[in-house]
């Protein structure tokens, strides 16, 4: 199966062609076209920017898609576009596209929720079998999941405020470093020492794997100005140790409710148990070095893709488009875009593998 796969729900233009064959499957070509530069002078992305930018640039990344591919659409096998979560505009230019091409084309139709794109790519690099712990934690989201199918996702527990991946940006923001945030404050970290500040460890202290990040954010605003307050200004080692003490905070944080959540998941007795990151803050090195022990600790297999997976791309869309058409789904000319749309059941997770 040949997949073409489209994804505009954020500031990240994306097209991508995938090919899978049984289990195992091939990243053809994979064009991403950010918009850093667009919303640099904003200080964070604007919705209005990021539809007209992804209505100008989809046709050309799809194109640029299929002949880094070396094929051409009638050889292909579906189209799958994430249909949501995200930003409206984005999100509607890419299914509009996409209704074009399977209209012309003749090619079946996939819709794909960005999240479950995320959360099915270690499947796409690792070949790994349902089910699986997975964490997914990126811009918007945080949250643990068991997947046990393409569609089937159920929330363990999650940050009930702001996504690490959001605090990054908003730390790089306070600091003066470049978005997209994270990347430049794990750059900065790696110069600095993370016991100078001493930032919190929100909901450590309260059972199960719920998370808070937005305390975070303040604690290193004070910190940052008690630093000016005191020296008129800040140094580049001030804000390498600001850097490498929030990142340690997020780190001990995601690592000590990984474990909780994991030990949750192995209760089911899952057959062959894993634990999977995906998400845009899954490429921090940190995070993953720390959810890698986790998973040794606990003797479990752990699975992280390359970091240009982990962040948003469109080969993850085309390979959950692949997932859910083996399972028989098929999207029409009703295919909403969908501004939200969460992945998990609203039903309590349901533990037990043993049938
Ligand atoms: P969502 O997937 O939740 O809808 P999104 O698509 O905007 O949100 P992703 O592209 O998955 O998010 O991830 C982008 C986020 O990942 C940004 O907040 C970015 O700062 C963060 N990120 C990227 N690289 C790193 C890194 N090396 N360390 C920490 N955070 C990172
Ligand atoms: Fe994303």
């Amino acid at each position: 199966l040949t997949f073409l796969g489209i994804e505009s729900s954020c500031d990240d233009t994306a097209a991508a062609v995938v090919r899978a064959v049984g289990d195992r499957a091939e990243i053809l070509s994979s064009v991403v076209e950010g918009q850093t530069t667009l919303h640099a002078a904003f200080g964070g992305v604007v919705p209005e920017i990021a539809a007209r930018a992804h209505a100008e640039r989809l046709d050309l990344c799809v194109e640029r898609a299929l002949s880094d591919a070396g094929l051409r659409l009638a050889e292909l096998d579906g189209i799958a576009v994430t249909a949501g979560p995200g930003l409206i505009g984005g999100v509607l230019s890419g299914v509009m596209l996409a209704k074009g091409l399977a209209t012309g084309s003749g090619l079946p139709l996939v819709g794909v929720n960005h999240l479950a794109g995320h959360a099915l790519t270690p499947r796409l690099t690792d070949a790994l079998a349902f089910p699986y712990l997975m964490l997914l934690v990126s811009g918007g989201h945080c949250q643990f999941l068991i997947a046990r199918g393409a569609d089937d996702f159920s929330r363990l527990g999650g940050s009930i405020d702001d996504a690490p991946g959001e605090a990054f940006d908003k730390t790089a923001k306070l600091l003066g470093l470049p978005q997209p945030g994270g990347p430049a404050v794990e750059t900065e970290a790696a110069k600095g020492d993370p016991r100078r500040f001493a930032f919190p460890r929100p909901m450590l202290d309260r059972p199960g794997c719920d998370m808070s990040f937005s305390g975070l954010k303040t604690a290193l605003l004070r910190a940052r100005d008690a630093v000016v307050a005191e020296k008129a200004g800040i140094t580049l080692q001030d804000r390498a140790d600001l850097c490498a003490g929030f990142q340690a905070a997020v780190v001990d944080v995601l690592a000590e409710k990984t474990r909780r959540a994991l030990a949750l998941y192995l209760a089911g007795t899952p057959p062959a148990p894993a634990l999977a990151v995906a998400g845009g803050v899954a490429a921090n090195g940190p995070v993953r070095e720390a959810l890698m022990r986790v998973a040794a600790v606990a003797g479990v297999r752990f699975v992280a893709p390359p970091l240009r997976l982990c962040t948003d791309n469109a080969a993850m869309i085309a390979w959950a488009g692949i997932e859910r058409f083996r399972t028989g789904a098929r999207d029409g000319m009703d295919l909403q875009a969908r501004p939200r749309w969460p992945l998990d059941r609203t039903a309590p997770a349901l533990l037990g593998f043993g049938k």
